[in-house]
């Protein structure tokens, strides 16, 4: 069976549409499925509408999970696959811009066995410039950083049951699914995909919320910009010689520096560069903080499941 994770936030009129085309997609082919909403919070009725699709449905297996508030994306990517029963499960947005075609020639890399099918933007779709210059430099900062190409990487991935038992193992608060997967190792293939327009909705991201995903991101994934830190100390540090040995050799010749200006300039310079440097170790200090907390990822307050035509035993409606 295939488990498709769909996080769910603030997506009423999506929902129901995600099933009927997942369902046209794979039910031709004849392959079997079950689909984990996982509701982050929603403001609106998205539960409401997944319970009841959960009880109409009977050609596939209907799992809502519901949670106590907004936990974010990530963490509602983590629940869905901790909760998926699936041999592969796959990973997409609910809002069908990974769109549900793909999903076959996922599947038949799975086949194929490969471990891990990751979708890929093969353009990324309608964005403003302002977002698409931001994700462009967000990228190009973890790919200088970690090796992996991202710019057009996504959340819309196909993961062996192997690789979703050792993900779900991973003790960390605070991941990123994106570059995890490849952190994972395994056997993975990429699959090309257009990013299609939203039809209902908007996109839940607003540019904080976007800006603490980056930082969250960056910071979760790779201590690059505490290095930094250590390469500007030590470029000052030269700095701080070459102006050293020239104030002394002018005092020593008998006309000593009179560079107040220089001295202020230096002042403010060093200045924000601490303060700068503190800050991003203040970062990293917050997400061992969180960390060493080990609170749970999520809270699921309700757990909806609909009874499936093959094991009409595990009858299960509501929990
Ligand atoms: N989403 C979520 N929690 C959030 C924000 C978004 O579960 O806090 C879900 C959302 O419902 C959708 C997917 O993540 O299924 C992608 O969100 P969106 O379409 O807003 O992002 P974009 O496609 O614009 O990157
Ligand atoms: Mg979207």
């Amino acid at each position: 069976m295939l488990s498709i994770v769909l996080p769910v936030y603030n997506e009423e009129d999506n929902i129901v549409r995600a099933y009927e085309s997942i369902r046209d997609v794979l039910a031709p082919k004849g392959i079997p499925f079950e689909l984990v909403y996982v509701n982050d919070g929603s403001k609106d009725n998205s539960f409401e509408v997944i319970r009841k699709l959960s009880q109409e449905v009977s050609d596939a297996q209907i799992v809502g999970l519901s949670f106590s508030r907004n936990f974010g994306k990530e963490s509602a990517i983590f629940t869905g696959l901790s909760h998926a029963t699936g041999d592969v499960c796959a990973v997409m947005d609910c809002d069908l811009q990974h769109p549900p075609e793909t999903l076959l020639d996922m599947y038949a890399m799975w086949e194929q066995g490969f471990e891990i099918v990751e979708g890929v933007k093969r353009s990324r779709g309608k964005e403003n410039l302002l977002y698409k210059g931001f994700a462009k430099l967000f990228y190009k900062l973890i790919s200088k950083s970690t090796g992996i190409e991202m710019y057009r990487s996504s959340d819309f991935k196909m993961l062996d049951r192997k690789v979703v038992d050792e993900y779900v193992k991973l003790s960390e608060r605070n991941i990123f699914f994106r570059a995890l997967s490849s952190w994972l190792g395994f056997k993975s293939a990429v699959v090309e995909f257009d990013v299609k327009e939203r039809v209902f909705g908007t996109t839940k991201w607003s540019v904080k919320s976007l800006v603490r995903y980056a930082i969250g991101s960056i910071t979760s994934f790779t201590t690059a910009p505490m290095q930094l830190i250590t390469v500007s100390g030590m470029l000052f540090f030269v700095f701080a010689i070459i102006l050293g040995l020239h104030s002394v050799i002018k005092w020593a010749t008998g006309h000593a520096l009179e560079g107040f200006t220089t001295l202020i300039l230096l002042l403010l310079l060093i200045g924000s560069l601490i303060m700068i440097s503190l800050g991003i170790i203040g970062y990293y200090i917050a997400r061992i903080y969180e960390e060493i907390k080990g609170r749970p990822r999520s809270i699921v307050r309700e757990v909806v499941k609909s009874v499936s035509k093959d094991n009409d035993d595990v009858a299960m409606s509501e929990y």
